[in-house]
């Protein structure tokens, strides 16, 4: 599989090159170059396959050649070694649960697959690879666990100080070995912004290789693809119209699930849910594409102002406004409004949901007043005790900590403090 980049001023890649660059020369995101649908057979028998038989079936043509057969099976069915369970709620909302895996956020499915890849790639090379990546809480925590260990490869996590919440800093600063946190005086935008000046830094390029693991990577966000047919396959004898609802942020996951349909998921929309950082829910009403400075709020896995993959949705969309408004729908919830839907789950339903999901919960109802035959699925993206301040002040009820959870809260906190590009490339070259 052959990917060019957006920019289309840079040459063409294959997955291996794709993956270790992460960003195309001319700062394009890659995008493969064919999408081939799956077989009628394949869905006539999807009841029948296994996770990771799925997987390897979605995945495998946008590997193919770079890992032989046989490994990229194994690396699938290590990458989705837990459980993916869906809840019905109601005749119109399911939810899937993406949060059951090592830091129990859906983002373990990506950095566990991309890991296994490079590491694939660079068990024979002697030079090391650095791995950048910004994040607003839970990329950093699953690329760190993702990559522990992972021979040859360096990761190092910027977070904006004080803006995570307490289990996700306890996971992203607490593993050490290849695993180094720097702690940012700012924003999550000027911790992607410093990865993103490192990347064009010829100073640094030249010295070091250095690659992302954010869902600019497309070995984090194409794996993105697989729960959506995972919760085709529990869902579509019950429920006809389905249409996922999808916590955005960065828009990689839900630009996963179009590229599920590109595939031949039968699904015909997408809701982008957003909280307060909603450029893309106002682009959908105005067609103007305004990024804006994040907002901080209590879904902040999702404060972010100028969406990376949002650009790839509108390449799948033929860069046709319409098209996009035929498949996608946004809208956007204040904390306020995410706040009373935690509750309205609890007490409705006795579901604990975090922040995140909870967003989708309100976009699949907002979605659901102008379209009340569909069924909405959203996705649970994060365990509730990810947010336990939160969660626990709103439904006023205790939460026993996940086993994943207990095993980092005890462990010390080990970052370095930066608060501009000079520190960080000091750091990198040191
Ligand atoms: C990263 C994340 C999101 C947003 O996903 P994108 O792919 O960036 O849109 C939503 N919820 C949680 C819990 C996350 O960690």
């Amino acid at each position: 599989m052959n990917y060019y980049s957006l920019n289309k001023k840079a040459p063409n890649v294959t997955f291996k090159e794709a993956v270790i660059k992460g960003l195309a020369p001319d700062k394009g995101l890659y995008f493969p170059a064919t999408i081939t649908p799956l077989p009628k057979t394949f869905f006539d028998n999807i009841e029948y396959l296994s996770y990771a038989e799925i997987g390897f079936e979605m995945i495998k043509q946008f590997v193919s050649f770079d890992i032989p057969s046989d490994i990229l099976k194994n690396i699938v069915e290590e990458t989705l070694s837990f459980d993916f369970p869906t809840v019905t709620l109601n005749k119109n909302i399911s939810v899937i649960e993406l949060f059951h895996g090592p830091t129990m956020a859906f983002k373990d499915v990506g950095a566990r697959f991309m890991a296994r890849c490079l590491g694939y790639f660079n068990q024979n090379n002697t030079n090391e690879v650095t791995v950048l990546v910004a994040t607003s809480g839970d990329t950093g925590a699953a690329v760190a666990n993702g990559f522990l260990g992972v021979k040859g490869v360096n990761v190092v996590i910027l977070y904006p100080r004080g803006k995570v919440s307490e289990i996700q800093e306890k996971q992203l600063t607490t593993l050490g070995q290849n695993i180094h946190a720097l702690e940012v005086e700012g924003t999550f935008d000027d911790c992607q912004a410093m990865v993103k000046s490192a990347f064009l830094d010829e100073n640094l390029t030249s010295k070091m290789q250095l690659t992302s693991a954010n869902s600019i990577n497309v070995a984090r966000w194409l794996p993105q693809m697989f729960y959506f047919m995972f919760a085709y396959k529990e869902l579509h004898k019950t429920f006809n119209d389905i249409v996922f609802s999808v916590p955005s942020g960065n828009f990689g996951n839900v630009c996963a699930g179009m590229m599920a349909q590109q595939l031949g998921l039968p699904v015909h929309h997408f809701i982008a849910s957003n909280n307060n950082n909603n450029v893309v829910t106002e682009y959908l009403k105005t067609q103007r594409y305004n990024p804006k400075p994040s907002i901080q709020t209590i879904s902040n896995a999702m404060d972010v102002g100028d969406p990376s993959n949002f650009i790839r949705i509108q390449e799948i969309y033929k860069n046709t406004f319409h098209t996009l408004k035929e498949n996608l729908s946004s809208f956007s919830f204040s904390d306020k409004e995410t706040k009373a839907a935690i509750l309205e789950l609890y007490r409705l339903y006795h579901y604990v949901s975090d922040p995140h999901g909870s967003v989708g919960y309100l976009g699949s109802k907002a979605y659901l007043k102008s379209n009340p035959d569909a069924h909405c699925v959203f996705l649970e993206t994060a365990h509730p005790t990810k947010f336990l301040d939160v969660v626990e002040r709103v439904i006023k009820v205790k939460q026993a900590l996940p086993r994943q959870i207990q095993a980092v809260m005890h462990k010390n906190k080990v970052t370095t403090m930066i608060s501009n590009y000079t520190d960080f490339k000091t750091y990198l070259l040191k």
